[in-house]
């Protein structure tokens, strides 16, 4: 996996949540404020352009300007959450990136967005779908799986968190208000975090 490869993965998740926009924020206008999708698209559009106007030489260059300009660019919860994974993974990442390298540092990017969201698995956020992706990284690598079986895992995973956080009640951030009214409904940030391992496992296969 080289530093292009990670400048797509931005990409394809710009498309993605640019795409998905209207759903993510009609998922936070049951649960929250009816601006996820807003905050995202916008948020990884900068990323993108960020990339594009000064292209970046390693991959952890691409995290760190990913993260950097999520948490500058993305006034809501998300966009913290989401720069601390990517500059985490920024930090941890090894050169040259390995499938085992880039799971240990996706491993620490979420538990980065844990620690700062103070969110454990089943609290209905976007660590439902982050933790399961982690975890299905960390499987495949043990089990010798290859890049792109691993990555389709991951999103499938992720994919699999956000569902399940229909039934949850949510435990953190702005859908936590609403108590039991929160169930029923999916996380959009879950959701989010599902487009973005869609996003890694498009740009890999
Ligand atoms: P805001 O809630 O500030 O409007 P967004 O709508 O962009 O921000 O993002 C909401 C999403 O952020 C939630 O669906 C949830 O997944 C995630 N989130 C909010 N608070 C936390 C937290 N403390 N820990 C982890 N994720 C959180
Ligand atoms: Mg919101």
């Amino acid at each position: 996996m080289d530093t292009g490869v990670l400048v797509a993965w931005f990409e394809e998740a710009a498309r993605l949540m640019h795409q998905d926009r209207e759903r993510l924020t009609d998922l936070d206008a049951a649960i929250g404020d009816a601006d996820h999708g807003t905050n995202l698209d916008r948020g990884f559009n900068e990323v993108a352009k960020a990339l594009a106007a000064t292209p970046p030489e390693t991959p952890a260059q691409v995290l760190a300007t990913a993260g950097a300009t999520l948490i500058r660019r993305v006034g809501g919860a998300s966009g913290p959450l989401y720069g601390s994974v990517f500059r985490q993974m920024g930090k941890s990442l090894t050169s040259p990136v390995t499938l085992a390298g880039f799971a240990a540092a996706f491993e620490e990017g979420v538990v980065a967005a844990e620690r700062l969201g103070k969110a454990a698995l089943g609290d209905k956020t976007m660590v439902d779908a982050l933790a399961p992706a982690s975890r299905a990284l960390a499987l495949a690598v043990r089990d010798g799986v290859g890049v792109r079986e691993a990555f389709e895992q991951a999103a499938r995973a992720a994919a699999d968190g956000a569902k399940a956080t229909i039934p949850l009640q949510a435990r953190k951030g702005r859908a936590s208000y609403l108590g039991e009214r929160s169930v029923g409904h999916e996380d959009p940030g879950a959701a989010s975090a599902a487009l973005l391992m869609a996003a890694l496992a498009a740009v890999v296969t």
